[in-house]
């Protein structure tokens, strides 16, 4: 469950075109990180793949069904945003219901869910909090909550650890992996950062231009970098 397929997929801004004919496949339960500079168009392809972009050209299929046929809801894929993107005057425990409610599960469903992310999360304590009186990195463990207890398919994540100091990236990464690990969940992570791309990945698709450079394990493009902008990119010996 989970795998995800681009086949020649192409998107325009306006009369600009971004993306042209790109191709890739995310095998079910790969960590698969887009890595490249600002404007290199990894936030365009992950929206595309939660449906929150269209498609002008090409196909995009999830476990095999093509996504003309499934709207942003039926993709069972669960999106962390970099700002977080909490509701202000719901706690912790509803802000990570809250779409599970609109999906007409029942209450105790719900409950049990949020308990059990929070758990996993270590942040039973906080279920009542709002999210102002929560730290940066605290909310950010609520929005990856939020995405948890969708049970989804497949987690999208942009840029989720920008907003948070050096240590607390850390920490988070390494918590992002083990969910991983215990999940078995696609995972598609969005970063300019090299070092998380290194720590993260199953496989690392470089992007430039919109364009992918390479795609390989974090040791075949460090050792084997495919261009020079991979080289000086990843930072590998010349
Ligand atoms: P990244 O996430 O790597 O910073 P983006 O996917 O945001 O890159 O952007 C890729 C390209 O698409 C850039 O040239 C950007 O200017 C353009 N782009 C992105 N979103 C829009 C939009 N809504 N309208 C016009 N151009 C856009």
């Amino acid at each position: 469950m989970g795998a995800i397929t681009l086949d020649r997929v192409s998107k325009r801004f306006g009369q600009v075109e971004v993306i042209r004919e790109l191709s890739l496949d995310i095998g079910a339960g790969e960590f698969v990180v887009f890595l490249g500079p600002s404007g290199s168009g990894k936030t365009t392809l992950l929206r595309m793949i939660a449906g929150l972009e269209s498609i002008d050209a090409g196909t995009l299929t999830i476990d095999g069904q093509r996504s003309e046929k499934l709207a942003p809801g039926q993709r069972n894929l669960a999106m962390v945003f970099q700002n977080y993107a909490l509701y202000p005057h719901m706690t912790v425990a509803q802000n990570m219901g809250f779409g599970l409610r609109n999906i007409g599960l029942p209450a105790s469903t719900i409950e049990a869910r949020v308990r059990e992310a929070a758990r996993m999360l270590e942040m039973e304590r906080l279920l009542d909090r709002r999210p102002a009186a929560l730290s940066g990195g605290q909310r950010q463990r609520v929005a990856i909550g939020r995405a948890i207890v969708k049970e989804p398919k497949a987690f999208l994540f942009d840029e989720p650890l920008s907003n948070l100091d050096a240590a607390l990236r850390v920490r988070t990464r390494v918590e992002l992996a083990e969910l991983h690990q215990r999940l078995g969940a696609t995972m598609i992570y969005v970063t300019h950062d090299q070092t998380e791309a290194m720590t993260l990945a199953d496989r690392i698709v470089i992007l430039n231009n919109c364009r992918i450079e390479q795609v390989g394990s974090p040791m075949e493009v460090y050792a084997r970098p495919a261009s020079r902008f991979v080289a000086s990119f990843i930072g590998s010996p010349a």
